[in-house]
């Protein structure tokens, strides 16, 4: 349903053994990027995953552990033949920043989007020129929802939540109920309403109890700021930043805006999330393994992020 792969788990400069802080989400079959630090094309490479469809970039901050490998990377999308259009979404100064980072780039034969003003959740929908961003609006159905956070960085900088809205089981009961004509049960359940012989159906009279989503956030680089809770509750999975695994070293995560394995694993439990994948780690912090327990203490179910960690997440039975 939702394929993630932690493309790198570290945070300021590549290491050997140890790329940039950056995910790549599949939903049918194309691709969402968040964060392109130095060398997430090789990254890619090394996971055999392909450039060729990722249609939206988000960017969490424009520091360059997260952005330096957008020039290298757009580059190669351009060799690929591909003509859909790519939406690069950053915090405020995104359009200018790589207005110059890309600026090498004369020939772009495809249209790169770039939105740096977001106010609001974002509806985004497969379609067959990929995957289209719109506003969000109630009254529509989508594939995904895409919202963003506020952090509290060095620089501006935003959090992501994706969630895949699931549809609220067939009711046959209730169909009955209200006499919807067989042949318009499979429109309802898609959420049209529809007028068949003079009478207007509507989806609540086939559609049972609302089922849990899939929901997937990502936090990094931030202090561990109250709002944060709320943003990523019930996430299934909660990417989050544990630049620095020693509880001792709070006095730097406190200066660097940054986080502790402790801290992050405060934010996993206040947000009741189903399980956390930490990430970023400090070029300093060889064995990030080391300090599992500084969060385990806190938070039960724990991942410490390495490159190629992947993950499936799916919809309930
Ligand atoms: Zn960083
Ligand atoms: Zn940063």
């Amino acid at each position: 349903m939702l394929d993630i792969v932690l493309l790198g788990s570290g945070g300021s400069m590549p290491m050997p053994g140890r790329f940039l802080s950056s995910v790549l989400m599949s939903y049918k079959g194309r691709k969402i990027l968040i964060d392109c630090g130095e060398g997430t094309q090789v990254a890619i490479k090394k996971m055999n995953a392909g450039f060729k469809n990722i249609d939206i970039i988000c960017l969490t901050h424009l520091h360059g552990d997260h952005v330096f490998g957008l020039p290298g990377l757009i580059s190669t999308i351009r060799n690929s033949e591909r003509t859909d259009k790519i939406t690069i979404i950053g915090p405020e100064g995104t359009g200018e920043i790589l207005r110059a980072l890309l600026s090498p780039i004369t020939y772009m034969p495809f249209q790169l989007e770039i939105i740096d003003n977001i106010h609001q959740s974002i509806g985004i929908t497969k379609s067959l020129q990929g995957l289209q961003i719109e506003e969000f609006t109630q009254s529509k159905s989508y594939d995904l929802i895409l919202s963003v956070l506020a952090l509290q960085h060095s620089s501006p900088c935003l959090g992501y939540s994706f969630y895949i809205p699931r549809k609220p089981k067939f009711s046959v009961e209730k169909a009955e109920f209200y006499n919807v004509p067989k042949e318009i049960w499979s429109l309802l359940q898609k959420g049209e309403t529809v007028l068949y012989e003079n009478k207007i159906y509507e989806p609540y009279m086939v559609l049972g109890e609302n089922r849990r989503g899939i929901k997937v956030s990502f936090i990094t680089d931030t202090r561990p700021i109250e709002a944060i809770g709320d943003f990523i509750e019930d996430s299934d999975l909660f990417i989050c930043e544990g630049t620095y695994g020693d509880d001792r070293d709070i006095e730097k995560a406190e200066r660097n805006m940054h986080m502790t394995f402790k801290e992050a694993a405060m934010l996993a439990q206040k947000g009741n999330v189903r399980q956390m994948l930490l990430t970023h780690f400090s070029p300093s912090m060889d064995r990030p393994e080391k300090y599992r327990q500084n969060a385990e203490n806190i938070f039960g179910n724990v991942i410490i992020g390495y490159d190629g960690y992947m993950k499936t997440l799916s919809f309930e039975d």
